[in-house]
């Protein structure tokens, strides 16, 4: 039977990094020791308090369909909480509840582009950008940045590729680099977006996993609240990343155009996950204070590990829970780097290459591992890469 080429296209044919993970899992199971710094997930499950308030609420009976746009208390929440953190207005009006921020990066382009529109995206970029831009029907343009930049994006590059493109989609904190845009640049891609009349799609999933600089809301930059989607989610800020729940908060009328789009295709997302994620958010600073500290410490400890040589060099970045390595110096690709690692020393490590070609050269380091597990693998990281340079 026919399938559309809607879904049969969605990833591009390529392997995006995961033949390696799937080995790694693989060798794993028959019984190697090996270290796995893939995957953006936390080595902590969510909190037993946030589960007792889930459990609260289900058992209490919010186990029906939820209202579609989310709970007034969580919608009134994010906006409470987004409003305080950016200075920017925000009611519950403004936000959409979505099961998770993926499902908010599809809706976000679904209401942005139509069917063969050009969508910017930056490359480095998180891996499911171009298949999610392709889901909607419209055409994936990537803007390369570039390692010597420490990847932050060039709004002159933006400009360039902006003839007939609807939005633009960024991520600051980024994964994969750890990059956190400066202000400078988010006002340049600002300019950018309001020269060009492009909506920006901000992926802020990561804004509670800042360890240098600030995290600037391009929303709050002059002119952009009508123009900007923010993406937002519990899974980073609260390892809630299997309750699926995050955000959409944008302009009243977008909002109102997503919430028929939720009715016609999530439907919602659990009341009771929806009280959970109240309850969390509830906790304050505080509790995202100590969900990102284990990054925190780690990175201070990966930098300590690759201090005094110059074969593997760390991006300079400030966020996010991921270390991004430039491997060049030993003359192979980011896959042929994590591969050899993986068969020789144990170590997992995503390609840079999985996560476009400005990454190539490149390895992306999953700080998702405990202390101890993090200083031997990148300790035997830099040893092999001093190995095999020439
Ligand atoms: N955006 C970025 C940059 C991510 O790294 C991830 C997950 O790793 C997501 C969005 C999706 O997060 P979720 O759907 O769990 O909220």
């Amino acid at each position: 039977m026919h399938l559309s080429r809607t879904i049969t296209g969605l990833t591009g044919g390529g392997s995006d990094g995961w033949d390696l993970f799937l080995k790694a899992r693989r060798m794993r199971t028959e019984g190697v020791a090996v270290i796995e710094l893939t995957i953006g997930e936390h080595d902590i499950p969510t909190a037993p308090a946030i589960l007792d308030a889930m459990h609260r609420a289900a058992v209490g009976g919010h186990t029906g369909y939820a209202s579609v746009p989310g709970t007034p208390a969580l919608r009134q929440t994010v906006a409470r909480r987004v409003a305080e953190r950016t200075g920017v207005p925000t009611t519950a009006a403004n936000v959409i509840i979505t099961p998770g921020g993926q499902a908010g990066l599809f809706a976000a382009h679904a209401a942005t582009c139509d069917a063969g529109d050009r969508a910017l995206y930056i490359d480095p970029y998180y891996a499911t950008y171009p298949g999610t831009i392709r889901a909607v029907g419209a055409v994936p343009v990537a803007v390369p940045t570039r390692s010597r930049d420490a990847f932050q994006p060039d709004p002159a590059q933006i400009a360039a590729r902006a003839g007939g493109a609807r939005s633009l989609l960024i991520n600051s904190p980024n994964n994969p680099t750890g990059v956190v845009y400066s202000r400078k640049v988010l006002e340049g891609i600002a300019g950018a977006c309001i020269d060009h009349d492009l909506w920006l799609i901000s992926d802020e999933v990561y804004d509670t996993q800042v360890w240098e600089g600030a995290h600037v809301s391009p929303r709050a930059l002059d002119g952009m609240a009508e123009r900007t989607l923010v993406v937002g989610s519990m899974s980073k800020s609260h390892a809630m990343t299997g309750s699926r729940c995050g955000w959409i908060v944008g302009p009243e009328a977008a909002i109102a155009h997503l919430i028929g789009l939720a009715t016609h295709t999530t439907y919602g997302v659990p009341g009771y996950i929806q009280d959970a994620a109240v309850f969390a958010l509830n906790q304050g600073a505080e509790l995202e204070h100590d969900i990102a500290a284990p990054f925190r410490r780690r990175r201070q400890i990966a930098l300590g590990v690759l201090q005094g040589q110059n074969v593997v060099r760390a991006i300079p970045a400030g966020g996010a829970m991921y270390v991004m390595l430039d491997i060049r110096a030993t003359g192979l690709s980011g896959e042929d780097f994590a591969d050899r690692l993986l068969d020789s020393h144990h170590i997992a490590v995503m390609p840079g290459e999985s996560f476009g070609q400005a990454a190539a050269g490149h390895v992306r380091v999953a700080m998702t591992v405990d202390d101890a597990a993090l200083k031997t693998a990148l300790t035997r990281l830099v040893a092999f890469a001093q190995e095999i340079a020439p």
